[in-house]
């Protein structure tokens, strides 16, 4: 297998942010990693701003560290890292004041491809866009990323489309939400419209429901207070999730094109089912090994939820009728993302059935280990007669796919490359993101009204009961975590 890593135009990458948490942590290190593969041309720069005052070698230091401690031993090179830290170089600019601006105007060249990363809190982004077209920095090219959370609810998304709207046209604005940037998550496009196999059967005559998964491990500790604000639906639901549940549902797009294949992921959101309140748990981890939700948030009369499952239909022709199962909750058994297409039985069997489903299901693990598995039916080997067992046919895209077992690169890595590339694909649209927000509204509005408090749930377990309930009640069960 041949490692095809596309060489892209040269570009100034402004990363505003440049010394906060996501930006040291995957942002930086994701460059490198792009610029060890040979894919940062030599002349391509990266400027940092922030408020902090360094100089070029303060930040070259701080880059320096971030890449000691989050880059693999394996692929920090002494003299590639020396090399690419003399790409980088720092403006100290305050996104409300008006010093940097010009030296940034004189830093960045007209003839490379401008980005500018928002590695910022969502309140400087409308000033922050505002700056950079009133001082003349940016131009038609240029391009802006920005980071999740895209507002708070309907209102505030609508409210930071129209502040990037002043200044960028939504062709130049990249809304990352880095499970796009997944390897898997794109797989999951491949497999269903480059294969004859699987299109012919999505759709509610073979498919019983569909379940999808974020599970996390860790809790809300050390960023409390902000998560307490957000809970579960808000920072993974309305983002994250919903963009699997979309590339798992939209029709096919005519083209591979980010125009066609966006629009087809807005009807889904579109065509979405109101939520009422007997499909929806929404839990809260106890105190156990760790600290409680409530003592992580330090609130102890927090009704956020730390998890939340629900049951969506879709209403259109291919979906009715076939239930999409959601869940996503910290301090969970496991930490583990998949979506699982599961098939309906066959309609009749001509074998003696033992206890237990015989039908297909197709998982796409997004972590850990991306990849993914077909179970099926097959004779059990022996001479025990004819029995039956259901096997995956598994593959892990590492272990397949990496020529020499190379990494599978970060899904930042890729993204910002798509940045580079011009191509929007992978990122999200204003309209698709308000209407996410207009979904899921409602149901928050509904749980705040009401106030009551969300289920408990024991750390290292699978979730509340009543999440096991949602599916017990339509005789059906969730994947185990433990699988
Ligand atoms: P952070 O650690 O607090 O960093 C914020 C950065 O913004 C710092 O570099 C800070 O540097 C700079 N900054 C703050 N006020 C500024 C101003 N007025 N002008 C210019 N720069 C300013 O936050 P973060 O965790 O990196 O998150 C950044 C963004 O990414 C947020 O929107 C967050 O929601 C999003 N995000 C983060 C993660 C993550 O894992 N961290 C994941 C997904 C999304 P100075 O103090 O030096 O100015």
């Amino acid at each position: 297998m041949v490692s095809r890593t596309i060489p892209v135009d040269t570009f100034d990458l402004v990363l505003f942010g440049a010394t906060g948490d996501l930006a040291t942590r995957k942002i930086l290190p994701s460059l490198y990693r792009r610029f060890l593969a040979g894919q940062m041309p030599q002349d391509a720069r990266v400027i940092g701003a922030a408020r902090s005052k360094l100089d070029d070698a303060g930040f070259r230091k701080l880059v320096a560290e971030a890449l000691d401690e989050f880059v693999s031993k394996s692929k920090r090179d002494k003299a590639t890292i020396e090399a690419f830290l003399n790409q980088c170089s720092y403006i100290a600019i305050d996104a409300k004041g008006d010093s940097g601006w010009a030296e940034l105007k004189k830093s960045v060249r007209d003839e490379a491809i401008k980005a500018f990363y928002f590695s910022v809190a969502p309140s400087i982004f409308g000033t922050l866009a505002e700056k950079l077209r009133s001082h003349g920095i940016a131009c038609e090219n240029s391009r802006l990323v920005v980071e999740k959370p895209f507002g708070t609810d309907l209102e505030t998304a609508k409210k930071l489309n129209a502040d990037l709207a002043a200044s960028f046209d939504e062709t130049q604005i990249y809304r990352i939400d880095h499970f796009l940037g997944k390897e898997t998550v794109q797989n999951l496009m491949a497999v269903r419209f480059a294969n004859v196999l699987f299109e012919p059967l999505w759709n509610e005559r073979y498919i019983d429901h569909v379940q999808i998964t974020v599970a996390e491990t860790v809790g809300v500790g050390g960023r409390g207070s902000y998560y307490d604000k957000s809970g579960a639906m808000r920072d993974m639901v309305q983002n994250h999730l919903m963009q699997l549940l979309c590339l798992t549902a939209m029709e096919p797009p005519s083209q591979f094109d980010p125009d066609r294949l966006r629009d087809e992921k807005l009807k889904v959101i579109r065509a979405l089912d109101p939520v009422g309140q007997k499909d929806v748990v929404r839990g809260q981890y106890k105190a156990g090994k760790e600290p409680s939700y409530v003592e992580d948030a330090e609130n102890p009369d927090s009704r956020t939820e730390s998890y939340v499952a629900l049951k969506i239909g879709i209403s259109n022709w291919r979906w009715k009728h076939v239930p999409f199962y959601l869940r996503t909750g910290k301090r969970m058994t496991k930490r583990m993302s998949e979506i699982v297409i599961q098939f309906k039985e066959t309609s009749h069997s001509i074998f003696d059935r033992d206890e237990g489903s015989m039908a297909n299901a197709l998982t796409i693990r997004l972590q850990p280990d991306e990849g993914m598995d077909l179970s099926v039916t097959i004779k059990e080997p022996g001479p025990g007669g004819m029995r039956l067992v259901n096997v995956p046919l598994d593959m892990s895209f590492a272990e397949a796919l990496g020529p020499d077992g190379e990494e599978i690169p970060d899904a930042y890595e890729r993204l910002i490359m798509d940045v580079i590339r011009g191509n929007q694909t992978l990122f999200m649209r204003g309209d698709e993101v308000e209407a996410a927000w207009a979904w899921t509204d409602p149901i928050i509005e509904g749980w705040e009204e009401r106030g009551d408090r969300p289920q408990a749930y024991a750390q290292g377990s699978s979730g509340p009961e009543d999440a096991l309930m949602l599916m017990h009640r339509d005789g059906r069960r969730w994947r185990d975590l433990e699988d």
